[in-house]
């Protein structure tokens, strides 16, 4: 099996309804969905996600803007999946992210940003894990 990544359609972006044109840049970009769902986060859920965040001025931003609204949640498969998605998706801030990028293309500010690209191997079986049992990845 190749490597996996995860990532989320932000509030933002789906409310925009660029899910659809996201999800085929994501699967034109070679990654093969292996999971896929549509929910909304709890603050308590966005908190500890972005647990790793606590400390971050931002934080509550985040969390609150996280738990706005419906997401999409996805596990992403290729190989060199988080490199490679990292990649697609393009610079946290979307005045620094590349031309021919998901935020390039899509996102509004650093903070709504559109899309979420796991940053490890580690941290992609985590994230995966957060949202997806053994059973709903196929
Ligand atoms: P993500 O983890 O969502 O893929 P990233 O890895 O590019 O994004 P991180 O440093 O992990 O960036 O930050 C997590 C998220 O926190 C960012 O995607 C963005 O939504 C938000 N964020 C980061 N920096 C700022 C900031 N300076 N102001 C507001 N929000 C921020
Ligand atoms: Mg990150």
């Amino acid at each position: 099996m190749s490597d996996i990544t995860f990532t989320m359609v932000k509030p933002t972006a789906v409310a925009n309804g660029h899910a659809g044109a996201i999800l085929a840049k994501i699967t034109e970009g070679g990654f093969r969905i292996s999971a896929m769902k549509m929910l909304r986060l709890s603050i308590a859920e966005a908190e500890a996600f972005y647990a790793v965040h606590k400390d971050r001025p931002f934080f509550g931003e985040l969390t609150q803007f996280m738990s706005s609204g419906p997401i999409v949640a996805a596990v992403l498969e290729k190989e060199n999946a988080v490199e490679d998605y990292r990649k697609l998706i393009g610079a946290t801030n979307p005045a620094e992210a590349a031309e021919g990028t998901i935020r390039k293309q899509f996102a509004t500010s650093i903070g709504e940003n559109a899309v979420h690209g796991s940053d490890s191997n580690d941290n992609a079986e985590i994230e995966a894990g957060f949202f997806f049992g053994f059973k709903d990845m196929f």
